[in-house]
């Protein structure tokens, strides 16, 4: 048996990523990767320019930016996120 034999790609747990990642995001948590914070999302500090930059609080380093782009957005996430969604509502 190979390691290929024991894994899947991530297409294959679409539908469930897609369920956590529409919930209600300023309450998901982040780890600053400059500082070690944990702090929500909703904590953040945002900027608006040519796109969206949220900073952490406590250091100040770039947390997500956010491209508006014609056709699409661009979003890069840093530091360490985490996310809960209760199992009751993922199945709404
Ligand atoms: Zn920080």
């Amino acid at each position: 048996m190979s390691v290929s034999d024991l894994h899947l790609d991530a297409n294959a747990v679409a539908a469930t990523l897609q369920q956590i990642f529409v919930s209600e995001p300023t309450s998901a948590e982040r780890v600053c990767q400059s500082c070690g914070q944990q702090r929500a999302l909703g904590a953040h500090r945002m900027f608006r320019g040519a796109g969206i930059v949220l900073r952490c609080p406590a250091c100040g380093d770039i947390a997500a930016s956010v491209a508006v782009l014609p056709d699409r957005y661009v979003v890069r996430l840093r530091g360490t996120w985490s996310m809960t969604r209760a199992e009751a509502e993922a199945s709404d």
